[in-house]
């Protein structure tokens, strides 16, 4: 049920080719009220890619300027493209009570914690390295240095799993969507998020 308090901010974060953007997307798919939050990128669209659908393209110089002024709940250079979190975007669905999901980066999830922010955070894991190179050589027509490079930064980014508050391995896509719901699900079944609506049960008792 949503809540009429402000929304959950749910983080996500993956190595590149562990599936996330497909998980995420089943994930709001299914899930009532559960948003994905787009974010700013200097990088340019790939083909098949809309301007403001997977992402707001920006110019580099743009993105730089947002972050001058402030406007980034988070921003992280990922493979030398920088990549941002609107903070007024954030606040305006948190406020209607919407729960948000952050696809970013193990950097950019770190910043979100420094911050303080109350967020519940998973990571997402391909079943192992060998799978992982499997699907990065397959799914693209990245040069061999590119694939090579994301593999590297993979292999830093897996040992970030400790900061995280739950771990998805994503062996097989509907087990892993459904466990991704069962986080978000039991999030909304605490108590805090629960509360009003509890409250008013218990007065119905007289
Ligand atoms: P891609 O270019 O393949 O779409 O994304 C590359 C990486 O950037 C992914 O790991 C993705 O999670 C990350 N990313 C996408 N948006 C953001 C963002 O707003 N902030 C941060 N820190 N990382 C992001």
């Amino acid at each position: 049920m949503p809540s009429k308090s402000r929304g959950l901010l749910f983080i996500v974060s993956a190595p590149s080719g562990a599936g996330k953007t497909t998980l995420v997307e089943r994930l709001v798919e299914q899930v009532p009220h559960l948003r994905l939050s787009r974010s700013y990128t200097s990088r340019a669209a790939r083909d098949g890619e809309t301007d403001g659908v997977d992402y707001n393209f920006v110019t580099r110089e743009r993105f730089e300027a947002m972050v001058a002024v402030g406007e980034f709940l988070e921003w992280a250079d990922v493979f030398g493209n920088l990549y941002g979190t609107s903070a007024a975007d954030t606040e305006r669905v948190l406020d209607l009570g919407t729960d948000l999901v952050l696809v970013i980066d193990v950097q950019g999830a770190r910043k979100v914690r420094r911050r303080g922010i109350e967020t519940t955070a998973v990571f997402v894991m391909p079943p192992s390295f060998e799978v992982l190179e499997a699907r990065l050589r397959g799914r693209s027509k990245d040069a061999d240095e590119v694939v090579r490079r994301r593999l590297q930064v993979a292999q830093q980014e897996v040992a970030a799993f400790v900061e995280y508050d739950f771990v998805v391995i994503n062996d097989e896509l509907t087990a892993a969507v459904d466990r991704l719901r069962s986080i978000v699900l039991a999030e909304r079944a605490r108590l805090k998020c629960m509360r009003g609506e509890a409250d008013e049960i218990v007065r119905t008792f007289g």
